[in-house]
């Protein structure tokens, strides 16, 4: 499966916005887009003037970097999102928010969508009784998300587990802590998205 493999900060400063792909160092001044507003290869620093297309391609390109999805998938979500009733832009981010990689990033098992990502690859998790190791898999109400037992007696998952009572977990979710798994209690309500991402830009970008 195709997957963007270059440097996390270079999309973020590609975008000028942080996507808070890298866990902890987002939060401190190292972060790359804090130091430099400048993107990536561009040496002038005037701010050029970008067109509504360039407005609606950044706002898309964005929310792709930030859930770590490529094009084509991207298009299929958007797609699938134009055949729904109910608005568009926020049944784009349901799907985007139900990928079991960002369940697991939304439990506090990772520090980025990018690190979930790389725990679902490698094999970690359970849907049910099944390893899933599909960063793409779409949970449903009544799925149970679970460390597998072989890695609970992990460092990382010890060092992980002590953090999980300070995190925020969304209300569509419920976390039992002690046997390091979750239930997907129902799918997010529209109220509860948490997306900095305008959908509406995306919606026109893809409405043209
Ligand atoms: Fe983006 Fe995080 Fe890198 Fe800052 S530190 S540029 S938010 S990935």
């Amino acid at each position: 499966m195709a997957r963007y493999t270059g440097p996390a900060c270079r999309l973020c400063r590609r975008v000028g916005d942080k996507l808070f792909l890298k866990g902890e160092r987002c939060y401190t001044p190292k972060c790359a887009v804090d130091r430099r507003r400048t993107q990536p290869g561009d040496r002038s620093m005037r701010r050029r003037r970008i067109s509504d297309h360039g407005v609606q391609l950044r706002e898309k390109q964005k929310a792709r970097y930030m859930y770590g999805v490529m094009e084509a998938q991207f298009s299929k979500y958007v797609d699938n999102a134009f055949k729904q009733s109910d608005s568009t832009g926020e049944h784009l981010v349901k799907q985007l928010e139900t990928r079991l990689d960002n369940v697991v990033y939304r439990l506090g098992f990772a520090d980025s969508r990018r690190q979930a990502r790389q725990l679902t690859m490698h094999g970690h998790f359970t849907v049910g009784d099944r390893k899933t190791d599909v960063p793409s898999y779409s949970v449903k109400p009544g799925d149970v998300i679970s460390w597998k037992e072989s890695h609970k007696e992990s460092e990382y998952v010890k060092i992980m587990a002590a953090d999980l009572p300070k995190r925020p977990v969304p209300e569509w979710l419920e976390l039992d802590v002690a046997n390091l798994k979750a239930t997907v209690r129902r799918l997010p309500r529209d109220e509860e998205l948490e997306t900095t991402i305008d959908t509406r830009l995306i919606v026109e970008f893809y409405s043209r």
